[in-house]
C-alpha cells in the first residue's frame, strides 16, 4: 500500500552536484505526499550517547557501539489537501555547532534547495512543527545573515508550533538574539509567529501533534492519518533501533521516566495501527514488528512504499 520514489535523481544530481544520499525521498500515504529531507549527518558514539560500558552493549548491536556511526538529520515535509507542513528545520552547514558532522554528509544541500527539489516554496508552508528546541531541529528556521539583524524567516507565512513546556523554559534565551535559540526561534517569536502547544493538538486534515516528553519536557511527535494509513514522525523519541529493542536504554540527556511512558504509548498505538515511522536520526522509514513487550524497528525498503505521483 505504500512505494517510494526517488525524485529525478539523475537530473537533480547533475544540476546541483549533490550526492545521491542527500536527495529527498518521497512516498504517498493515502492522500498525503511525504518527503524526507536529509539535512546532513552527525558522527555519533552510541556508547557515549547511551552511557553504556562494553559489558552492557546488547549483543545484536555490538558493531553499532564499537565505533562511531553516522546518524542522519531528517526533516519531513507533508503535502495534503492544499496544506504544506514541515516538521523540524535543520541547516546542514551549522551542524558543527552541535557535534561532529559526518564528513561524507557535510555537503548536504540546505532546506531551501531540498524543498525546491520536491516543488515546495517556503513561502507556501503554513505550519512548521518544531519537535523540540535542540539546535539540529530548529537551526534551519532562518536564512542566516551576516549579523542577527540581517537574518530572515525562511517560512515567513507559517505558524511555528513548539511544546509549551519547552518554550516556557526558554523565555530568557528567546528574548536574546545573541543565543542560538534567540537568533532562530527568537526571530520567529518576535515576528509573532511562534505558538506554544499544550498537550495534543488537532491540526486538521488528519494531522495531529502528540506530546511525547522525554528528550525534552515539551518534545512532540506528529501523527498523520490518510486513506486508512498512519504515519508517526517521532523525531527523538528514538535515536537508534537499539532503543526500540531495549526500551530501557536511552540517551543520557533525556528523562528516562517520561521517555519510557511516551515510548509505551507509541509502541501500543503503532503496532495496532501498523503505522509507518520516521525518526529524525534513524535513516529512512520504519515500522514496528513484534509485541508491545518485544518490539523491533524494521526498516521499510523503498519498494514497499507507494511512489509519490
Ligand atoms: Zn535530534
Amino acid at each position: 500500500m505504500v512505494a517510494y520514489t526517488a525524485l529525478n535523481r539523475t537530473a537533480l544530481t547533475r544540476e546541483a552536484g549533490i550526492s545521491m544520499a542527500t536527495i529527498p525521498a518521497r512516498f504517498t500515504l493515502g492522500n498525503a505526499t511525504v518527503s524526507i529531507l536529509r539535512l546532513g549527518a552527525l558522527q555519533a558514539r552510541l556508547a557515549d550517547w547511551l552511557r553504556l560500558d562494553p559489558a552492557a552493549w546488547p549483543e545484536a548491536y555490538r558493531d553499532a557501539f564499537a565505533a562511531p556511526i553516522s546518524v542522519p538529520i531528517q526533516c519531513v515535509h507533508l503535502a495534503l489537501s492544499g496544506r504544506s507542513l514541515l516538521i523540524d528545520a535543520c541547516h546542514p552547514q551549522l551542524l558543527a555547532h552541535v557535534g561532529t558532522p559526518d564528513p561524507d554528509a557535510a555537503a548536504s544541500p540546505g532546506l531551501r534547495d531540498q524543498l525546491a527539489a520536491v516543488g515546495v516554496d517556503p513561502a507556501d508552508i503554513d505550519t512548521v512543527a518544531i519537535t523540540h528546541p535542540h539546535f539540529d531541529h530548529y537551526c534551519g528556521l532562518i536564512d542566516v545573515g551576516a549579523a542577527p539583524a540581517g537574518d530572515r524567516l525562511l517560512f515567513p507565512n507559517a505558524r511555528h508550533l513548539l511544546g509549551r513546556a519547552d518554550g516556557e523554559q526558554l523565555q530568557a534565551d528567546l528574548a536574546n538574539p545573541a543565543t542560538p535559540v534567540g537568533r532562530a526561534l527568537g526571530l520567529v517569536d518576535r515576528a509573532g509567529r511562534l505558538d506554544l502547544i499544550d498537550g495534543a493538538r488537532d491540526l486538521g486534515d488528519g494531522i495531529r501533534i502528540l506530546p511525547t516528553p522525554g528528550e525534552t519536557p515539551g518534545h512532540q511527535a506528529v501523527r498523520v492519518e490518510s486513506g486508512g494509513a498512519v504515519l508517526y514522525i517521532l523525531d527523538d523519541l528514538y535515536h537508534h533501533p537499539v532503543e526500540v529493542a531495549h526500551p530501557d536504554l536511552g540517551v543520557h540527556w533525556a528523562d528516562p521516566v517520561a521517555t519510557a511512558a511516551s515510548r509505551a504509548q507509541l509502541v501500543a498505538a503503532a503496532l495496532a495501527e501498523r503505522a509507518l515511522l520516521i525518526a529524525a536520526h534513524i535513516p529512512g522509514v520504519g515500522r514496528l514488528t513484534g509485541t508491545a513487550d518485544h518490539a523491533r524497528w524494521e526498516p521499510r525498503a523503498p519498494a514497499e512504499l507507494v511512489p509519490a505521483g
